[in-house]
C-alpha cells in the first residue's frame, strides 16, 4: 500500500513540514534530521518534488544574477533586476 494511504495524519504533517522549509531546505539551513524528513517526503509526494524543483531552478537563476536569499544588499540587487527587466534588456 503507497504510504500516503497508510499514513494519511503522517503524510500531511510532513507535507506541511516541507513547504515550510524548502526554501531552508534548499539554502542547506536545515540540520541533519530536517534534511532528512524533506527528502523522505519529496520522494513520495510529487507536489513536494515539483515545489523543490522549481524553487531550485529560482535559486539558480538567481546566484547566476549575483545574487541570493539573505544576502546582504539584496533588495538593491532585486530592485536592480526589476529595473533591467522592465527596461527590456
Ligand atoms: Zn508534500
Amino acid at each position: 500500500m503507497h504510504p500516503m494511504l497508510r499514513h494519511p495524519l503522517r503524510f500531511g504533517r510532513e507535507h506541511r513540514f516541507t513547504f515550510e522549509h524548502a526554501s531552508q531546505y534548499l539554502d542547506d539551513d536545515l540540520d541533519e534530521a530536517g534534511r532528512e524528513r524533506v527528502e523522505h517526503h519529496a520522494r513520495l509526494c510529487p507536489k513536494c518534488h515539483e515545489l523543490l524543483a522549481a524553487l531550485h531552478r529560482t535559486i539558480s537563476a538567481l546566484r547566476e544574477l549575483g545574487t541570493g536569499p539573505g544576502e546582504p544588499g539584496d533588495s538593491d540587487v532585486a530592485d536592480g533586476v526589476i529595473a533591467r527587466l522592465r527596461a527590456g534588456r
